[in-house]
């Protein structure tokens, strides 16, 4: 069903509307000139993983942007709860939006209405365990992630997703599943939705988050290699480097932990260490249940 015509709620400035009706007009500053911020979200029985991390996110890469939220951290997290709950999903994928509104046009809009919305669907992960075992295959992206100086990397705004789009369609043209981009400097970045992590000798190696998102993810993968007793090395890495590694994943939100079976010449195999951390990982977004008091 086309994403615009399904049944259901949205939050949308407050209050729930028809899923339908919740709608922006085409002279909207966020669609011409890119004034949106966004989050990905993942609930799991019933309880949206990282939400405080997630809803603190979309607050700094508005203010990024230059504006400000009209909710708070605790209105954020109340109003995604509630989306949640009215969807009567348990597991599902949390989308949370805000955007400058429509009064005026032009680059310069200082005063036009800040818009929030929240939806909620069901996505489920893109493979399988199994499946993801098999490991996915990337290619180079044509783009490149840009200079701190050029964008506002740390904001999670709509607009730095070109590349990403344009990345993507053309690994698809070429029957890849995603593409994994460069930053402006040559070194290994990230794909182009989620962060990326390799292996070799039993240690995690990962792109210092330095001009794109530091997912949080990631970091909640990081801790769990660390607890299981794996050290993490983030620092710059060259494509070339990608011949020694044995093991790769992606970590995102939407991409959970998923194996890669190739990057364009180089070969992986998802083994030991890609299949503790993905299912650690789906054991660790699990709502903890609290032990009853005696
Ligand atoms: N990089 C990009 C470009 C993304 O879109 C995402 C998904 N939000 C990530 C990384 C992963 O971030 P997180 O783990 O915080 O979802």
């Amino acid at each position: 069903v086309p994403f615009d015509s399904r049944d259901g709620v949205i939050w949308y400035d407050g209050k729930f509307v028809d899923w339908k009706d919740a709608k922006v007009h085409v002279l909207t500053h966020a669609l011409h000139y890119g004034s949106a911020v966004f989050e990905g979200e993942r609930a799991y029985g019933g309880e949206v993983y990282k939400l405080r991390e997630h809803s603190q996110r979309l607050i700094d890469s508005a203010e990024i942007l230059g504006f400000k939220l009209p909710y708070g951290l605790e209105e954020i997290e109340a109003a995604t709860n509630a989306t949640l709950a009215r969807s009567g999903l348990v597991d599902a994928y949390v989308r949370p939006i805000a955007w400058r509104g429509s009064e005026t046009m032009g680059v310069s809009a200082p005063n036009n209405t800040i818009h929030m919305a929240i939806a909620v669907w069901e996505w489920p992960s893109y493979f399988s365990p199994a499946e993801k075992l098999k490991g996915i295959r990337l290619t180079w992206a044509p783009y490149r992630r840009p200079d701190p100086l050029t964008i506002p990397c740390k904001s999670k705004a709509a607009g730095l997703y070109m590349i990403c789009t344009i990345s993507k369609h053309a690994a698809e043209a070429q029957g890849y599943t995603d593409a994994l981009m460069l930053d402006y400097r040559g070194y290994v970045a990230e794909s182009t939705g989620a962060n990326i992590v390799f292996v070799r000798d039993g240690e995690l190696y990962t792109p210092q988050p330095d001009c794109f998102l530091d997912s949080i993810t990631r970091q909640a993968v990081e801790a769990i290699a660390a607890r299981h007793g794996i050290k993490v090395n983030r620092r710059h890495i060259l494509p070339e480097e990608l011949a020694t590694f044995t093991e790769a994943f992606l970590v995102g939100t939407a991409a959970e932990v998923t194996p890669i079976s190739e990057i364009g010449e180089y070969r992986f195999k998802p083994a030991a260490i890609s299949e503790l951390l993905m299912h650690a990982y789906l054991d660790e977004v699990q709502p903890k249940k609290v032990a009853a008091a005696e």
